[in-house]
């Protein structure tokens, strides 16, 4: 029994160092990834649901690898978290949308609001209103067409402190959206305090609402919560008609999914901007 233990115990650390090896390995791929410029963003259209045309986008970054090809950021953002590669990706991630979004604006394109994905850490260990404030000015993209989408995890540490970012990315302008909503561990007292203007219900209470009760029931509370507290609401994920319907029904106003659009490449993204048809 002692033999077969220790047998075990050295399967689960060759285990382990094998998926600490190759952790490593993508994170040393990945930040040559960021050094070579081999990051790239996809653009997923955001939809206004009485309308059904493209009001913004949300900027996904990809990273295309000569080896491993197009690696998801399931993948590679938490490698990134996680060795604190999170900080100049994320500062490229918005400099790119920014530029990308204001270089469409001097084309003449109508009005779109570009959302971009702050991770806690980016919050956190650099000075997210610094770096904001530096790439609007210097991408000359007005601060009204930026929204950040944040995680609960940034708002749960010191209130005082994340008002008072949160105070001066307002002041910049830009729009604050809560990512992934309902899926954290945060109460809801801070909604109340923070100045946030859009909640994005996670797609995993999307999925079942027109078959399962419970997070029919939760969706529907989510869009209550919003309107109650003057925030605006986005269902993300929405890929039947018949959960665009519930969500219509609910008083939800906007949505993302593959229904409309999956991310897309800057181009497509573009032509299909162009047309400005109901999608
Ligand atoms: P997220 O922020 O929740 O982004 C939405 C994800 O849902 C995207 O996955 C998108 O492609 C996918 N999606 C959109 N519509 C549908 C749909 O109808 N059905 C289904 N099943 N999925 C849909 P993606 O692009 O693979 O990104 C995964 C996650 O990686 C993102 O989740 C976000 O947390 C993270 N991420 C992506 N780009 C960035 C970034 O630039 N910075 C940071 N910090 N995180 C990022
Ligand atoms: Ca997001
Ligand atoms: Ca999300
Ligand atoms: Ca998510």
């Amino acid at each position: 029994a002692k033999q077969a233990g220790r047998n075990a115990y050295r399967f689960f650390s060759e285990q382990m160092n094998a998926d600490a090896h190759e952790r490593l390995a993508l994170q040393s791929r990945l930040s040559q990834a960021v050094e070579r410029g081999e990051l790239l963003l996809h653009y997923q259209p955001q939809i206004d649901l009485r309308t059904r045309r493209i009001i913004g986008a949300e900027a996904l970054v990809r990273w295309r690898d000569r080896e491993l090809g197009l690696v998801s950021p399931a993948k590679f953002i938490p490698v990134a978290e996680e060795s604190g590669l999170i900080i100049p990706i994320g500062e490229w991630v918005l400099r790119e949308a920014c530029r990308q979004v204001q270089l469409w604006r001097e084309q003449g394109l109508p009005e779109l609001l570009i959302a971009v994905n702050m991770s806690a850490l980016q919050f956190k260990r650099s000075d997210p209103v610094e770096t904001v404030r530096q790439i609007l000015e210097e991408t000359g993209l007005p601060g009204h067409c930026l929204e950040l989408e944040l995680t609960e995890s940034i708002l749960i540490d010191d209130a005082n402190l994340i008002l008072e970012t949160l105070r001066r990315l307002k002041a910049l302008g830009v729009q604050l959206a809560i990512d992934d909503f309902g899926t954290g561990y945060s109460s809801l007292a801070y909604l109340k305090r923070f100045p946030i203007d859009k909640l994005k219900i996670d797609q995993s209470f999307v999925r079942d609402i027109v078959d399962d009760a419970d997070e029919a029931a939760i969706v529907h509370t989510i869009i209550q919560l919003g309107r109650n507290l003057k925030m605006r609401t986005l269902a993300e994920g929405v890929e039947t008609e018949s959960q665009l319907a519930f969500l219509r029904v609910e008083g939800c106003r906007e949505a993302q999914g593959y229904l409309f659009s999956k991310p897309l490449p800057a181009d497509d993204f573009l032509a299909l901007f162009r047309q400005g048809r109901a999608l």
